[in-house]
């Protein structure tokens, strides 16, 4: 959601942005722009693409050693030219670009207009550089100090930058709540919402900590303080993001080089932890709280989205292996419902960007309870990761589709581990099934790469239904929440209107929408409740639907049913999710593809969901 890039050093400022900001194009966002400082400070900007942004400027003289660029994912104003940033102060000799909320903007600006300020936009954001302008007017104090003085008095989230006309070596940057990476180069510095845009420049960087302010001058030390005037040391960290990641590397899309990486990334996810000659699992990030982990009263998971859905698949894997009850609860929900929480209860936040505004709150929240909070992201040093007690990252990689694939199937494949960790502490498992356990997890990736032969076969369904209007995709025990990533799949990249549910709930609602025109994806593996989904399919088909069936191979019983199968090789029940999630992958896709839709961005989703 949004991203920033600015660059000061010796480079031309103007290829290394909008690069960047091609780098950001995934984090979701509706228009773009552009700011040099050579000796005017001069914005370009447009609603839509980068690349508009790019033609827009091309005959424009695009000179200088210091910018700043956006992508902006609207929340206040509709996106269009005007709205997006930069923006000026009124005097024109500022700027600023901003990723998050000001929540207190009314006031602020009803009171700077009293003053004499007139606004262009209708963002909130124009009203921070204004307040900097009058604060520096009024109280004559330098730019840094103003800035500092305004942050106090805004309330919300943000990820700032500023460039000053009459300070032409200087970058400004600040956070609260939106994420923000300084890279260091010799002699330059890197600002971004991410390192995506910093990694092939330098792998040093300082990720910034909320309330604070980078002071970044050219050929200078990185100074930061505090916005209540504490001098802080930057903590410089190495990146160990590969170029490659970033890139299509032969595929058409982000999303389907990702599908084909699971292989990769389950494997990674489990690398270090799963000892299958030892017998054990040992997920290090959270070794101190293991003894917490097994004394919980009650594990609650957070998340949102997809990382929901990993939860709920978590939910079945901890009950059913380590005999602890699991709640998962919606970030956004349980943030505002005053939960019951007590220090005998551990809390688990799920987030691929470890950014997700929902579920950093939550994490405040339960804190605040004396909850014990471990955190499951993706991103190394992100929010999530530094505001939980401890935390295990899922080590997929990168991921830039918007919709959410690999980063999955690690969060599945990391929920598993650690649900097996406190099993065999806690006895719950009897040692020889656990080692049958372990053995079949780790042929897993082997068993998602058999999985992916039948994307050929997908693409062949996909063309059968991708015109159609509805859709519902069903599955009971763990296959459940694979249900619902399914159905979620195929609402975010192809906008087909999709519904997930509990295979035996069809009769309590969704049953009456079953025609000879809806298609029913049912997950209908054969472990678990395998017969009681067969009479599930019976169902629908009684009412003419469309059977579309996720099996394991061989399955001569469904296949006598179903209008389509789908083969993927038999495992563990508790292991189903990270192959039956495949298909309905591939399938999404296909479809998405096939009615000409943005796969990697999606419209009007975002990748980092950094506002609540
Ligand atoms: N709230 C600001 C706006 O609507 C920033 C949005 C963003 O994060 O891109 O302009």
């Amino acid at each position: 959601m949004c991203g920033i890039v600015a660059y000061i050093g010796n480079r031309d400022a103007y290829p290394i942005l909008i690069k960047g900001l091609h780098r950001l194009e995934y984090r979701g966002y509706d228009s773009a722009g552009i700011c040099l400082l050579n000796e005017q400070l001069t914005i370009y900007k447009c609603k839509g693409k980068v690349s508009d942004l790019e033609h827009y400027v091309k005959a424009k003289n695009m000179a200088g050693h210091l910018g700043m660029a956006h992508t902006r994912w609207a929340t206040h104003g509709e996106p269009n030219q005007v709205n997006a940033h930069p923006h000026y102060s009124q005097n024109k000799k500022l700027a600023i670009i901003h990723n998050g909320i000001i929540e207190n903007y009314a006031p602020l600006r009803s009171e700077l207009i009293s003053r004499g300020y007139s606004f262009v936009s209708e963002t909130d954001t124009e009203v921070l550089i204004h307040l900097i302008e009058d604060i520096m007017t009024n109280e004559s104090v330098d730019l840094v100090e103003a800035l500092r003085i305004a942050l106090n008095q805004v309330i919300g989230a943000y990820a700032i930058v500023i460039l000053s006309k009459d300070n032409p070596d200087m970058i400004l940057a600040a956070r609260k709540g939106s994420p923000m990476v300084i890279g260091i180069g010799k002699d330059e510095f890197f600002i971004a919402s991410d390192a995506t845009p910093i990694v092939e420049y330098t792998n040093n960087v300082v990720y910034m900590d909320d309330e604070e302010i980078a002071i970044i001058q050219k050929e200078k030390e990185l100074k930061i303080i505090t916005i209540t005037n504490k001098r802080k040391t930057p903590y410089i960290e190495k990146l160990e993001i590969s170029l490659n990641a970033l890139e299509k590397e032969g595929f058409d899309h982000f999303m389907l080089k990702e599908i084909y990486e699971q292989p990769r990334s389950i494997r990674d996810s489990m690398r270090g932890r799963l000892h299958l000659d030892k017998g054990l699992v040992i997920l290090g990030g959270i070794r101190e709280y293991e003894q917490k982990l097994m004394n919980a009263r009650r594990i609650i998971i957070t998340a949102c989205g997809t990382s929901w859905h990993a939860g709920l698949v978590g939910e079945y894997l901890i009950e059913e292996l380590a005999r602890i009850p699991v709640e998962v609860e919606y970030s956004s929900e349980f943030r505002y419902r005053n939960p019951v929480l007590s220090e005998e209860d551990v809390v688990i936040a799920i987030s691929q960007s470890g950014e997700t505004a929902d579920t950093l709150a939550a994490i405040e929240l339960a804190k605040s309870k004396g909850a014990t909070v471990l955190g499951i992201c993706n991103v190394v040093g992100s929010s999530i990761a530094r505001a939980t007690h401890a935390g295990v990252y899922t080590h997929a990689g990168p991921e830039i589709g918007v919709a959410s694939t690999k980063a999955f199937t690690a969060q599945v494949a990391v929920l598993t581990l650690l649900a097996l960790q406190i099993a065999q502490k806690k006895g719950t498992i009897p040692q020889s099934r656990f080692h049958q356990m372990l053995s079949e997890l780790n042929v897993i990736p082997e068993k998602v790469e058999q999985t992916l032969a039948i994307n050929e076969q997908i693409k062949k369904i996909a063309n059968i239904y991708k015109d159609v209007k509805n859709s519902l995709y069903l599955g009971r025990g763990y296959n459940f929440p694979v249900a619902l990533e399914g159905a979620l799949k195929l609402k975010e990249i192809s906008y087909i209107h999709a519904e997930g549910y509990p295979a035996a709930e069809m009769k309590h609602g969704p049953i009456a929408l079953i025609d000879e025109y809806m298609p029913v994806v049912v997950i209908a593996t054969r472990k678990g409740t395998y017969e009681k989904v067969i009479s599930n399919i019976q169902e629908v088909k009684a009412r003419k639907g469309k059977i579309i069936a996720i099996i394991n191979t061989g399955d001569k019983t469904v296949q006598g049913l179903a209008d389509h199968c789908i083969e993927i090789p038999e495992t563990e029940e508790f292991l189903n999710p990270l192959l039956a999630t495949i298909p309905l992958q591939l399938l999404s896709y296909h479809i998405a593809v096939m009615r000409n839709c943005n796969v990697d961005q999606p419209r009007n989703l975002a990748k980092s969901v950094t506002v609540e």
